[in-house]
């Protein structure tokens, strides 16, 4: 049996589309949506038709949608199943069918068409939500011991602070059944269990005010993560490991002159943020985002810079190919490059532009980073001869590293905690805050919150970057 990527991928399509589904192509990183910031799930191209804005063109759709989650990009190689790019299988019905079929194909698709076995997965399901129950009981056949019912935070999806939304249920698999059932089995033990599919029940509209409005039919929206779902049928230990990234892996392990069983847990944490970051980054660019300092823009940067970073963690020098002057990620670029046919079938075409894109933006970080390492390792050891038990550096000095020398406070706060040291995070807020009064500048920040509550521009904000140069730079950046 075929477990690829690519075939899972194939599988699920074919599964809703010989169930009356029509397969739609993915929708762009960047939404249409001018209140969202990037496409973090596969209803948002769907939103208007879910609100009763658009006229439905198809009772019910299936997507392989291209994600981005910046609110996950401090869990990515730490948790063996976050992204920040990820791509979300998804069945969605606009007023056709509801709860009934949705948790019956879902069943059906896990266990028949996957072949899960039936006593490893587990349900979830809201609090109160009865009705969700009882099919999961009586009709799947689910027994009651491995359903279990979850309260807001997890169980009752949003897209956002306002728009569609409602309860749902999701399906775990289980890697451990020999640990048995009861009332304190916790299905967030990510030890144990990974969550691969999630049915959200649309039928509420949030208002502006936060109330619950309810819509004039009653929708389902979908999403299961293909990279997870490929990690438990390739049986390996991470999401990192299946066909669709490890190959990318391989190609910075070449370029580090490493294996990867060689490679110790942090070694293997830079491998997987650059194989991540890479995609991201590619994908991003394809969907016409360039790395620039304020949104989606800042996203990019940001991605590269940290990934240029673990890059010289693992060793890289230079292009990773001998010439010391080069740049390296668009070698791993080109690897995300060639695996892109299904996801995203204009990336090819666009590969001169992409990978220009990211080598000057890579090759332009360096220059930076030698210009603010000096300082950097001045600062550190300064706070580290200090006799405090826990050796700070001042917000200012963040903030002269920030203004000055283009260190984006995250990474000034990576290679502090490396050594030790921490920042004063709350005295650079202070710093960041005088600059804004000072400059006035009108700040272009897209709100954007996920279902967690986690504003992801929260972040963004905090670190604007705003130059290499400060008076030069900014200027051509604020006009
Ligand atoms: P988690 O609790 O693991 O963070 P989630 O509840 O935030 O996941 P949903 O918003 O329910 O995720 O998204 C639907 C599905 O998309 C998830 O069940 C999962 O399979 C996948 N998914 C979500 N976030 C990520 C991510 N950062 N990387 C990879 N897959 C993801
Ligand atoms: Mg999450
Ligand atoms: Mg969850
Ligand atoms: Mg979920």
């Amino acid at each position: 049996e075929d477990v690829s990527g690519d075939s899972i991928r194939r599988r699920f399509l074919d599964f809703y589309a010989s169930r009356g589904h029509k397969v739609l192509p993915s929708a762009s990183l960047v939404p249409e949506d001018p209140t969202v910031l990037l496409t973090i799930a596969g209803m948002l191209q769907f939103k208007p038709v879910f609100l009763g804005k658009v006229p439905r063109e198809v009772p019910c759709a299936t997507t392989a949608q291209r994600c981005i989650r910046t609110n996950d990009l401090e869990n990515v190689g730490r948790t063996a199943r976050h992204h920040t790019f990820f791509e979300m299988l998804g069945n969605f019905s606009f007023g056709d069918y509801f709860k009934r079929e949705a948790i019956r194909w879902a069943w059906e698709l896990s266990t028949v068409e996957f072949g899960l076995p039936a006593d490893r997965v587990w349900v979830s399901i809201y609090q109160d939500d009865d009705e969700a129950f009882e099919i999961w009981k009586n009709e799947v056949g689910v027994p009651v011991e491995r359903i279990k019912r979850m309260g807001e935070a997890d169980n009752f999806w949003t897209s956002g602070p306002t728009g569609p939304c409602g309860p749902c249920s999701e399906l775990y698999y289980d890697f451990y059944p020999e640990r048995g059932t009861g009332d304190d089995v916790d299905l967030g033990d990510d030890s144990r269990f990974i969550e691969f599919y999630n049915l959200v029940f649309m039928q509420y509209n949030k208002t502006e005010e936060g109330l619950l409005e309810p819509l004039k039919q009653k929708n389902i929206d979908t999403g299961l993560g293909l990279e997870r779902i490929a990690q438990i049928l390739q049986k390996v230990p991470n999401n990192y490991e299946t066909d669709l990234i490890y190959p990318i892996i391989a190609k910075v392990l070449e370029l580090a002159n490493i294996s990867y069983d060689s490679a110790d847990e942090k070694a293997k944490t830079s491998l997987k943020v650059i194989a991540d970051h890479m995609r991201a980054v590619v994908y991003l660019i394809s969907d016409g985002v360039v790395p620039s300092n304020i949104g989606r823009g800042y996203v990019v940067r940001r991605l590269i810079r940290r990934a240029v970073r673990k890059g010289k963690s693992l060793g890289i020098d230079g292009d990773g190919k001998g010439s010391l002057k080069g740049a390296f990620l668009p070698t791993v670029a080109e690897k995300v490059i060639e695996m892109s046919a299904y996801i995203d079938s204009d990336v090819k075409q666009k590969s001169p532009r992409i990978l220009e894109e990211i080598r000057q933006e890579e090759l332009h970080f360096k220059k930076t980073l030698e210009r603010g390492e000096k300082l950097l390792d001045q600062k550190l050891l300064d706070a580290l001869s200090t006799s405090d038990k826990t050796p700070c550096i001042s917000g200012k000095d963040a903030f002269i590293l920030y203004d000055t020398y283009g260190f984006p406070v995250e990474i000034t706060a990576e290679v502090a905690e490396e050594r030790g040291v921490s920042i004063d995070m709350d005295g650079f807020e202070v710093e960041m805050e005088n600059q804004r009064r000072q400059s006035q500048a009108a700040h272009n920040v897209v709100k954007l919150t996920v279902e967690d509550g986690d504003d992801i521009t929260r972040d963004i904000d905090d670190t604007e970057f705003l130059g290499y140069d400060s008076l030069s730079a900014r200027a051509v950046v604020k006009s």
